[in-house]
């Protein structure tokens, strides 16, 4: 074993994680049993409670059939209210201001619904340029559905030439203007890894009178929220990242509490009205002052369980404790590819203030090596399992939950291996 690899065994020895609480991918030969993961921002691993508890809900509908409403040991009907307080704690924000509900992008649209309301002086909608391509669409889309032309409607925040990330005091320029009806940025973003200043772009913008809201996707799960304190309009956030509820998995939405209640544009349906009259079957909807109100439908009770399961498992940890882990964890990843990099076509884009990041270190490739063709290489060669976004991308991310410094010791020797130094 190489001194490099004694190191990581260890700091994995003294600060261990919770990867017995997770099923790893195995390996499929080579030298580990078990891949490294470094694309939980992608899909989280699956903890091995999940299984067992999703059963349990699986077999209440066996046993029960429409009963399993009242009776199942997790009754359905009042099943989104068990994820409430836990999805809440997570974000920084009240119970009523948290519903779990949907996927992204449709939560990211029924809140527009409510909170993109464009005049003729002040419609325009500002995302970053390297927006994930379904918010790009959501917000195109609702500029269109209002009468807008999207390329007018819709701003797109670059960073400085010859910069890889955005600096806050351009975003708060940007969005100061009176123009803006709707910031829409992501908290960390998907491409960069960059963590936003998610309380001063906030603050900045509603000073201006616009909305914001944020797409949580990369931030949930990764970094402290505190989206109440900050006076955040509205977010949304997926699961299936480091929240860990698998593939497609049903996302959160927050309403801040000075929404709740007001008489809002919301579209409806019969799960928006209060929990109390939904079998009154009555032609108009009562909808209660909570988050609960921008609820559309009955919610997938097998897509929930996994949902449950997981944010149990956050309140256990905590984020606080995880995000210390994350800090020391990208720290050390950080400094093993510091030793690689300068030699080879790579360069780390996400900031180096930790302030600035979360749980992902991103990597631009120069010259002809395509970041698909790099992750195959370390994938198939290495069996380390890292995302590329073409052309020139490669995500890293050490997830505090269930990474190993040993994984982080073997994406930076594989990344040695795979990339050959410059000449
Ligand atoms: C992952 C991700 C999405 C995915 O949207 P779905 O509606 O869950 O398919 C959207 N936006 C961002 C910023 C993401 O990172």
């Amino acid at each position: 074993m190489s001194s490099g690899e004694a190191e990581a065994k260890a700091l994995d020895a003294a600060d261990p994680g919770h990867r017995e609480l997770f099923d790893v991918p195995p390996a499929e030969g080579g030298r580990y049993p078990e891949v490294a993961y470094f694309a939980g921002n992608s899909l989280g691993l699956r903890p091995k409670a999940t299984r067992a508890e999703l059963l349990e809900d699986l077999d209440a509908w066996a046993t029960l059939g429409v009963e399993g409403h009242l009776d199942a040991a997790r009754p359905w009907l009042p099943y989104h209210s068990l994820l409430t307080e836990p999805a809440a704690r997570l974000v920084g924000a009240l119970p009523s201001e948290t519903v779990v509900m949907n996927s992204l992008t449709v939560n990211l649209h029924l809140l527009m619904v409510s909170f993109y309301r464009p005049s003729a002086d002040r419609f325009k909608i500002v995302i970053e340029d390297s927006a994930f391509p379904s918010d790009s669409y959501a917000v195109r889309s609702q500029a269109r559905f209002h009468g807008y032309s999207p390329d007018e409607a819709i701003v797109r925040l670059a960073p400085r030439p010859g910069e890889s990330v955005l600096r806050t005091e351009d975003v708060v320029e940007r969005i100061s203007g009176s123009d803006v009806a709707l910031v829409l940025l992501g908290g960390v973003n998907y491409l960069t890894g960059e963590l936003m200043d998610i309380p001063g772009i906030t603050a900045a913008g509603r000073a201006a009178g616009a909305i914001v809201g944020w797409d949580l996707a990369h931030a949930a799960g990764n970094v402290p929220l505190s989206l109440h304190d900050w006076d955040v309009d509205f977010a949304a956030w997926c699961s299936y990242k480091y929240l860990n509820s698998g593939p497609g998995s049903l996302a959160g939405a927050f309403v801040h509490e000075r929404h709740l209640g007001a008489s809002l544009q919301r579209f409806e349906g019969w799960w928006s009205t209060e929990q109390g009259s939904r079998f009154e079957m009555a032609p108009e909807s009562r909808p209660p002052a909570t988050a609960d109100a921008w609820q559309v439908s009955n919610p997938p009770i097998f897509a929930m369980s996994p949902v449950r399961t997981s944010l149990e498992l956050f309140d256990k940890v905590g984020i606080a404790v995880l995000r210390e882990r994350s800090l020391r964890l990208t720290a050390y990843l950080e400094r093993l590819l510091a030793d690689l990099t300068p030699s080879r076509p790579l360069q780390v884009i996400t900031p180096s203030d930790p302030s600035r990041r979360g749980a992902q270190l991103s990597l631009r490739i120069s010259g002809s090596l395509r970041a698909g063709e790099l992750a195959k290489t370390l994938r198939f060669e290495h069996g380390v399992i890292a995302d590329a976004r073409e052309p020139d991308v490669l995500r890293l991310a050490p997830v505090p939950l269930y990474s190993q410094y040993h994984d982080c010791w073997r994406a930076a020797e594989a990344l040695a291996q795979a990339v050959p130094e410059s000449a």
